[in-house]
């Protein structure tokens, strides 16, 4: 029996992770199936217990399930407890394993792909919602001189704050706090380039070797990303790399294999260019 697998959210029809997997299962001749679920907002449990009972392996969680599936972990990798959310489950058994792979992808694209040593670097967060909570200790491992998340609602990021308050080099406040401070390496999680909205961010923030990363994926035309331009920065990027470094960790920890991402990224970009071409 093929080995199955699914990513589950609501919406999902959007998602890329069927066309990454489909790649690594064909790139490393590992014969799985990957499945799309769509499960009622209010029928999450449901949903993964029929995909179990069906002899599911392991599953993707997506938004807006991914604290209910941190929730139901039975076991937890320090990266899934500490960001409160799993986007990533393996079944054995009654066993849940819950881990959360975001962190360590967007870690990777920065490092790897575009080669940004993040040790001794001012790293500015924006955002304090679910994917930012997945970054800050993946980050905090780099051992950055200083990461500073700046948030909107500003109790928000104090908190975030708090969690790793074992760490001497974090800091948090909302976006004029950061006024007067330069940063090496900044970092858009928040929603706003969903909406096309822009961030409340100061002028001299960015220099020209900062390195500007925006979560979102397939568009390099954000306002995030087009202030920063302005601002005189030339090294950007959008999300793509660690949404395909996110799916390979993913697939290794169900297949113990660790996939090529470069192909995958590449193809991934020129498919989000052309589907943007013919919107
Ligand atoms: P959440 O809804 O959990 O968090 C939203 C964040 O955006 C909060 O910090 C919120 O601030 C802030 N925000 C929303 N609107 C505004 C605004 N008008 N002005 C200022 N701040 C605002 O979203 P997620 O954390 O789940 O997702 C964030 C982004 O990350 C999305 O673009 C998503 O697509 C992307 N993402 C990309 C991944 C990838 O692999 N490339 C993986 C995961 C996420 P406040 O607290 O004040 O409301």
């Amino acid at each position: 029996m093929i080995d199955t697998y699914a990513v589950i959210g609501n919406p999902i029809s959007h998602s890329k992770s069927p066309l990454i997997h489909s790649e690594f299962s064909k790139q490393t001749q590992q014969h799985i199936r990957y499945e799309t679920i769509l499960s009622p907002l209010n029928g999450f449990t449901t949903a993964i217990e029929i995909f179990r009972q069906g002899g599911g392996k392991g599953l993707n969680v997506t938004l807006p399930f991914k604290v209910e599936a941190y929730k139901i972990s039975t076991q937890l990798t320090e990266q899934a407890s500490s960001s409160h959310a799993v986007n990533t489950i393996v079944f054995d058994g009654d066993k849940i394993y819950g881990d959360n792979t975001d962190g360590t992808g967007l870690i990777r694209d920065i490092t790897v792909n575009l080669r940004f040593a993040i040790t001794a670097k001012r790293v500015l967060l924006c955002g304090a919602g679910g994917a930012a909570r997945g970054i800050v200790l993946p980050l905090l491992k780099q051992n950055p001189l200083i990461l500073t998340i700046s948030n909107r609602t500003t109790q928000k990021a104090h908190e975030l704050r708090k969690q790793f308050s074992s760490y001497k080099n974090i800091e948090s406040g909302n976006y004029k706090d950061i006024l007067g401070k330069e940063f090496d390496l900044i970092i858009n999680a928040t929603s706003t380039s969903l909406i096309n909205k822009s961030l409340p961010l100061p002028q001299g923030i960015f220099s020209a070797k900062s390195l500007v990363y925006d979560l979102m994926y397939g568009n390099m035309n954000t306002p995030f990303l087009q202030f920063a331009r302005k601002e005189g920065a030339t090294h950007l990027s959008d999300g793509i790399g660690m949404l395909v470094e996110q799916a390979a960790e993913s697939f290794f920890i169900w297949r113990g294999i660790r996939p090529e991402t470069k192909p995958v990224i590449k193809m991934l970009r020129k498919k989000t260019q052309n589907d943007m071409r013919n919107k």
